[in-house]
């Protein structure tokens, strides 16, 4: 095949046009640098085609059927309520139809150049790309982003490869709803997924190797939500390690799991296997550039500089955070360095999100953490079932819990679990990055009746003010 050399050059090449590769164009364009972005399947990358919006549209239709069915203690009464999922498969593909159109509308309005094809360093500058037709051409670049994300893991166990095994992509791809699924791992992706099908009718059942459900968060937040999760009837297994795969019955698989020294065996149609996600790192022509990568991604510094000067590095391929506004503000970290300007990444704040229902979300440090890291620590709590807006809503599940340095009272954690707490962790997440503390959160005058209330009364918690609950109940035991 002839290899035909592109001569424009261009000031950045950014391989991957997911939120970490699309933002960071955007923002070489808004910097006036010349840009091109190379995407080998669709603009948007697993964030909008197989991550992040699908999972939330599917999530939303389970959300208004929550609804709906609790519609009966408002004295709201619906008839027999039923899913029709072809419908809802067509509304979660219309959500990523429009923002994948958006996406495409801001690369042409900020006049970036995007090209389709699978792209390989052939040099540090130099990238060769082959479209959809084999066909191949080189392009050159002052400077380039990798930025191609992360594929899901698979454990080395037998029968992983039986049909009815399935990753977050087939979890996506299920055109009926399944009758029941084991998931193995009680991360994110397991556990929206299984509050997905659980909630439309299937038997599902969760397994993790760690001790608790969402092992890197906070274990009483943690507690709680696999408790809120037997609402949808999920079966929760912690400590459980799944030695094989088999196929039993009636088109059945069986899945043997070690719980707690005993063997079980958990029959089941499906699998979903939600044990992590791994850099992206096959064909990029790494090696051949001289970049330095490990099993766990691209090795970057604070600027997102690999080893190889001009070559930056941003998102899930990184494998820091795997999380789509992690990767974006990665990409504004190389944009900017990248055409010359100065700027750090800020890892001390990165939110993280759950969609379950309830949801869960944190930023900054657990308790554990913070004490492990050596600072005199102060906590403060405060449950929703003392919230007007969560009694109004019905949604009185969950609390807010605030991570405090002791001297100064600066904010080092939230964590919540409860209604609409990706939202609410915004509001921790400019107070962290603001160095604020508990008197700044508490002492803000919060709107009435809100959820954000509860924020509020968690930072007087810290202190033992908090004015919605009983002494006996506050973090702060009074002499
Ligand atoms: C089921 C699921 C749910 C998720 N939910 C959330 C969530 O709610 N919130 C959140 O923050 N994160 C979520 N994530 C994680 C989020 O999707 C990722 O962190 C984010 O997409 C990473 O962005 P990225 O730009 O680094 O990579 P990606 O979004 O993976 O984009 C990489 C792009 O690079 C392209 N590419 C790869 N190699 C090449 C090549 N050689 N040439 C050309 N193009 C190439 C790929 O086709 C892809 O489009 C979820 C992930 C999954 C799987």
């Amino acid at each position: 095949m002839e290899v035909e050399e592109s001569m424009l050059e261009r000031d950045i090449m950014v391989i991957g046009g997911g939120p970490g590769g699309y933002v960071a164009a955007i923002r070489v364009a808004q910097l006036d640098g010349k840009v091109a972005l190379i995407e080998k399947e669709e603009l948007g990358g697993t964030c909008l085609n197989w991550g992040c919006i699908p999972t939330k549209a599917l999530l939303r239709g389970v959300e208004i059927l929550d609804l709906i069915e609790g519609g009966k203690d408002y004295g709201v009464l619906a008839g027999p309520v039923t899913v029709d999922f072809a419908k809802l498969l067509a509304r979660k593909d219309r959500a990523v139809k429009t923002l994948v159109g958006g996406v495409s509308g801001l690369m042409k309005s900020n006049g970036i150049e995007v090209i389709k094809g699978a792209a390989r360093l052939v040099s540090p500058q130099k990238i060769e790309v082959v479209n959809a037709k084999g066909e191949k051409e080189i392009y050159q670049a002052r400077k380039v982003i990798l930025a191609s994300g992360s594929v899901s893991a698979e454990i080395p166990i037998p029968g992983a490869k039986l049909p009815g095994v399935i990753d977050s992509y087939g979890a996506l791809a299920l055109q009926q709803i399944p009758q029941s699924m084991v998931i193995v791992g009680a991360g994110p992706i397991g556990l929206e997924f299984g509050t997905v099908y659980a909630a439309l009718g299937a038997k599902v059942t969760v397994l993790e190797m760690l001790p608790q459900v969402l092992p890197t968060e906070d274990p009483e937040i943690a507690a709680a939500l696999e408790k809120t999760l037997r609402r949808f009837k999920i079966q929760t297994f912690t400590g459980a390690r799944v030695q094989n795969i088999t196929e039993g019955t009636e088109g059945k698989l069986e899945v043997t799991a070690a719980v707690g020294g005993e063997e079980k065996v958990f029959p089941t149609q499906y699998v979903l296997m939600a044990v992590g996600r791994k850099p992206n790192v096959e064909g990029l022509g790494l090696k051949e550039a001289g970049i330095e990568f490990s099993e766990k991604g691209i090795e970057v510094n604070d600027r997102m500089e690999t080893n190889v000067p001009g070559v930056y590095a941003i998102g899930d391929v990184t494998g820091k955070w795997l999380l789509a506004h992690y990767a974006s503000a990665q990409g504004e970290v190389a944009a900017k360095n990248s055409l010359g300007h100065e700027m750090q990444m800020d890892e001390r704040v990165v939110p993280r999100c759950v969609y379950t229902l309830p949801e869960v979300a944190s930023v900054g440090l657990t308790e554990e953490r913070a004490k492990d890291e050596g600072y005199g620590v102060k906590v403060g709590r405060f449950p929703f079932a003392a919230n007007g807006k969560a009694t109004i809503l019905g949604e009185r599940n969950g609390m807010v819990k605030i991570v405090a340095d002791a001297k100064y009272g600066e904010i080092l954690g939230v964590h919540i679990l409860g209604p609409h707490a990706t939202d609410l962790i915004g509001e921790a997440v400019v107070g962290m990055r603001l160095e604020g503390t508990t008197s700044d959160i508490g002492h803000a005058i919060h709107p009435h009746p809100t959820l954000t209330e509860a924020m509020m009364e968690a930072a007087f918690d810290v202190e033992g003010t908090a004015v919605h609950i009983p002494p006996r109940l506050s973090s702060v035991r009074r002499p």
